[in-house]
């Protein structure tokens, strides 16, 4: 198994990080021929429309929705998730692999991100709780019908799952709990 990390631009270090603290390998992709060699993808935390212009530039959306249509394990986390969703506010384009509208920045500003306490269903084991990270998070406000809720923040999801894809609205690089991971490269192809 070959782990790839998203590296155009955002939060995609500690990722590679907490891969090799499993002890998987993983390396970055910033290139179609960096992503041919990779049978897993992480969509790093960062600012989803520059990443967006990038992957354009750069060659990688046709590539990178091909592979994820085609069932490729694929962790989003954070601007990850607006890329993947089907619908976001306020408008941008998306590439609709994963059945979710979000909106961006709903729950503030820079100032405004918090470490907060997400409550999870029996997905990843004990404990039924995790400390996640949300730096100016998108906040999730449909889930379709194939969509999987894990953990909710509040009332709102924050950690979900659609076949090959899990979405994490937070940040669950930035701390020791490496569940989400471990579920990433435990997840079938
Ligand atoms: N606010 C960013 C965006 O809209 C996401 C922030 C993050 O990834 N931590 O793309």
């Amino acid at each position: 198994m070959h782990c790839g990390v998203l590296a155009l631009q955002g939060a995609w270090h500690a990722h590679l990080s907490v891969l090799g603290r499993l002890g998987a390998t993983a390396s970055a992709v910033r290139t179609p021929d960096e992503l041919d060699n990779v049978d897993r993808l992480v969509l790093p935390g960062g600012e989803s429309s520059a990443m967006l212009y990038l992957m354009r530039h750069d060659g990688l959306q046709e590539p990178l929705t091909r592979r994820i249509r085609e069932g490729m394990p694929t962790l989003a986390t954070c601007a990850g998730v607006i890329l993947l969703s089907r619908n976001v506010l306020p408008d941008q384009p998306c590439l609709g692999l994963l059945d979710v509208a979000v909106e961006r920045n709903a729950y503030g500003r820079q100032i405004a991100s918090t470490v907060a306490t997400i409550k999870l269903d029996d997905s990843l084991g004990s404990p039924a709780t995790m400390e996640g990270v949300f730096i100016r998070a998108p906040r999730v406000t449909e889930v379709g019908p194939q969509v999987k809720v894990i953990g909710r923040w509040k009332e709102d999801p924050v950690l979900l799952q659609s076949n090959c894809i899990l979405a994490a609205t937070f940040h669950p690089e930035l701390t020791d709990d490496l569940r989400v991971h471990r579920a990433f490269l435990d997840l079938k192809e």
